[in-house]
């Protein structure tokens, strides 16, 4: 009896009763790509999914809404660190689905990868809160009174993923982090070919001990009647077929939130100016090869259209030919020097033959590769022919003509595998077309150094794609590459890639939250945020530098005493730090500035005099000073007069790996009419817990008087 994947659901391993597996055709069988043996069957007969997302919308939302985003974020780190002490178990596997050194690079390295980058984008771009603000405050009285506000909670159900069997590990991974970092819980269905690969992930994460209870859930295989149990506060993010897409997306109810990443035929276009000798088309060249090998081009990323000057035809492919013969070698991953694996199943090969068939019926001419099945390098180091593996050797796909007389296939058929067509255009503008014609694409890259050409591809093509990359020869080097999606930037794109620009950066958690406009007074508004709202209750009791976070409360304030602005200080000022600029020097020309009565106060000069007027010198809690933002100068001020702060705690944010957390203060500067100078937000670090004062401050605290 084979064994069974086991499925992860309600925090225990699963599979079905001995008694209950398929009667009909028995467990579905996936093989090793290479050799064709059996690797580990899949069955779910019996398998409660229902039970699983009910467990995820109780119990994985009870545990993640425990936690703020910064302790979520901090449990991605530790995840990360997990999986990359167990990598090797990971790379040995994978080789078992066709993937190499290389191809896993991309896969478990840059699975792990986002775990990484979620963490620390989670723990600087987010609040160490579970409510995140939207834009800025919206005042909605004269008074002050009546605020609006956007903020974003999250789902209350469960992203459920449904990927493609290329990526089992990043292309989850891509998925789970924002979801987690949200707060909601996710259920994994991988696709059948690499659904071991996934169990092995997830297992590794199951067995860190560290997954909040129900936050994390794996069915590996079928998931019949899944749709029907879905409702409104429920995602699904699936990556496949655009085909497969239209269906599932058909069926999710009214509310559940469907978004997909699809195939793609993407393009690369090599710029007119890109031509033979320029490292603009080497680096062209380069690039083709890795798309089209790695992974043995089963990435949704690849390029599958090369669109190139039409005299660059014949020299690209000569170029593509010669890099092929030195650098690949087609053969079982565990094998040694083995650069392109076999595609992931004898099913998939057959697959991508066909498309490579339906592209020679429309015209195309196999002009680099053949069809025939390649003698590879096998796992013991010989080379032979491999008739139960599924390799593919490189193929690319030429035809007549140009622009619009090529024919629709070409934009249209997949062949997901390593197979490209290559099309000759003879303007800018045609090659933009082209571009177009692919009917929305993941990816488009340009290379070229003439800004000119990449202007006119960005204004015609960007609208079809979710990413472009342009490829000159300053960037080739550190590019990361046409096929790699980051996890900063947007993974997805219009139309046939599926409609998703969800994924990438903390859009991607947001995807997993509801914004909501929120309106109310200041009070409310600071009680439900966090955040102090000018208008709210303010306290002055103590110097609020003398604070520690476990004394300091938003709204504690400073208001100081005024202080007179002479001509003297501007000179000193301008004088000292060598800004003379006329609106501060020259009386004459000042008053013919539109926005200056005469002579007035440098900005800085301000902002340094706030800093005097509020801050508390002695040593304390408050550690630094890093940084302003949202600086804004509202009202001049001449000789004459006055300028006081008011300094209001406004966000608190401890760090949880550190003994000192963020302070973003309100800080208004005043003039003697009560009118506003400037704006902006001081941001300082403080200690957490109070510490040991010197005399002088302690003096100085117990004597501050801090009222207006
Ligand atoms: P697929 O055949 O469309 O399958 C995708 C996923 O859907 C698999 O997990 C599959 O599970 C599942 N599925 C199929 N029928 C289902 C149903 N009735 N209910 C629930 N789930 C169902 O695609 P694939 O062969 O795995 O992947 C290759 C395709 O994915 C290519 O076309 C490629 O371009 C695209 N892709 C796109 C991206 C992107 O980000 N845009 C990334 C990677 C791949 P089973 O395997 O168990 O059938």
């Amino acid at each position: 009896m084979t064994n069974i994947l086991p499925s992860y659901l309600r925090d225990q391993w699963w599979v079905p009763e001995a008694g209950a597996l398929r009667q009909d055709q028995g467990p579905a069988q996936v093989r090793d790509a290479s050799t064709g043996e059996v690797v580990t069957s899949l069955d779910t007969q019996g398998i409660d999914l229902a039970g699983a997302l009910e467990y995820a919308r109780t119990v994985g939302q009870e545990s993640l809404g425990a936690l703020t985003f910064h302790q979520r974020a901090l449990l991605l780190k530790q995840f990360g660190v997990a999986l990359t002490a167990r990598k090797e178990e990971l790379y040995e596997l994978s080789k078992r689905a066709g993937a190499t050194v290389r191809d896993s690079l991309s896969d478990i390295d840059g699975g792990i990868g986002v775990l990484f980058t979620y963490s620390s984008k989670g723990r600087r771009e987010l609040p160490n809160g579970q409510v995140y603000l939207d834009g800025p405050v919206e005042p909605l009285s004269k008074d002050g009174s009546f605020l609006g506000r956007h903020v974003y909670t999250r789902l209350p159900g469960v992203a459920v993923q449904i990927n493609a069997f290329n990526f089992p590990m990043w292309g989850a991974l891509e998925k789970f982090a924002p979801a987690f970092l949200a707060g909601v819980p996710t259920l994994v269905k991988p696709a059948s070919p690499t659904a071991y690969v996934a169990e092995a992930w997830v297992r590794i994460l199951v067995e860190t001990g560290l997954l909040p209870a129900g936050s994390l859930q794996l069915v590996s295989g079928a998931v019949p009647g899944l749709f029907e149990h879905l409702r409104l506060g429920d995602l699904v993010g699936f990556t496949g077929s655009a085909s497969t897409a239209s269906r599932l997306r058909a069926q999710a109810a009214p509310g559940v939130r469907f978004t997909s990443e699809t195939d793609s035929i993407n393009a690369s276009v090599l710029g007119p100016d890109a031509v033979p000798g320029t490292p603009e088309f080497d680096a062209y060249v380069k690039q083709l090869l890795v798309e089209l090998t790695t992974k043995a081009g089963q990435k949704c990323t690849a390029i599958r259209r090369a669109i190139v000057p039409a005299d660059a035809v014949d020299p690209l492919v000569a170029a593509l030919r010669e890099k092929i013969a030195e650098r690949v070698v087609v053969g079982d991953p565990r094998a040694e020097g083995v650069t392109m694996g076999p595609l992931v199943s004898l099913a998939q090969r057959d697959e991508v033959l066909r498309a490579v068939g339906a592209l020679q019926a429309a015209g195309g001419r196999i002009v680099l590769g053949t069809t025939d099945a390649p003698h590879v390098t096998l796992a013991d180091g010989t080379t032979g022919a491999a008739p139960d593996g599924a390799f593919v050797a490189p193929i690319l796909v030429g035809f007549e003509g140009d622009g619009d007389a090529l024919p629709d296939a070409v934009h249209e058929v997949e062949a997901f595998g390593p197979v490209a067509s290559i099309l000759a255009y003879r303007s800018v503008d045609e090659a933009a077309d082209l571009v177009g014609r692919g009917g929305g694409s993941l990816v488009t890259s340009v290379a070229t150094v003439d800004p000119a050409v990449a202007a006119t591809l960005l204004a015609r093509t960007a609208a079809y794609n979710g990413r472009l990359l342009f490829l000159d020869r300053d960037d080739a080097r550190s590019s990361t590459g046409h096929g790699a999606p980051v996890p900063h930037l947007v993974h997805g794109g219009p139309g046939r890639a599926g409609g998703g620009e969800e994924l990438g950066g903390i859009r991607a958690v947001l995807h997993h939250m509801q914004r909501t406009a929120v309106q109310g007074s200041p009070a409310m508004l600071t009680a439900l945020t966090g955040v102090w709202h000018q208008g709210a209750a303010s306290r002055s009791d103590r110097h609020p530098f003398r604070k520690s976070l476990a004394e300091l409360a938003i709204g504690d304030q400073i208001a100081s005493p005024s202080r007179p602005l002479t001509l003297d200080d501007i000179e000193t000022f301008a004088n000292f730090t060598g800004d003379r600029f006329y609106a501060h020097m020259d009386e004459e020309a000042a008053a013919a500035n539109p926005f200056f009565p005469g002579r007035v106060a440098h900005g800085y000069l301000l902002v340094s005099w706030a800093a005097g007027l509020f801050v508390d010198p002695e040593p304390g809690p408050v550690l630094a000073n890093y940084g302003l933002e949202n600086l804004r100068f509202m009202t001049p001020v001449s000789p004459g007069d006055e300028i006081r702060v008011v300094l209001t705690a406004k966000q608190i944010t401890p760090r949880e790996t550190d003994e000192y957390g963020e302070v973003r203060w309100d800080a208004v500067i005043l003039n003697q009419r009560d009118e506003i100078v400037a704006t902006y937000d001081v941001l300082t670090l403080v200690a957490k817990e109070p510490v040991e004062e010197t005399d002088a401050a302690a003096a100085a605290s117990a004597t501050a008087e801090v009222g207006v």
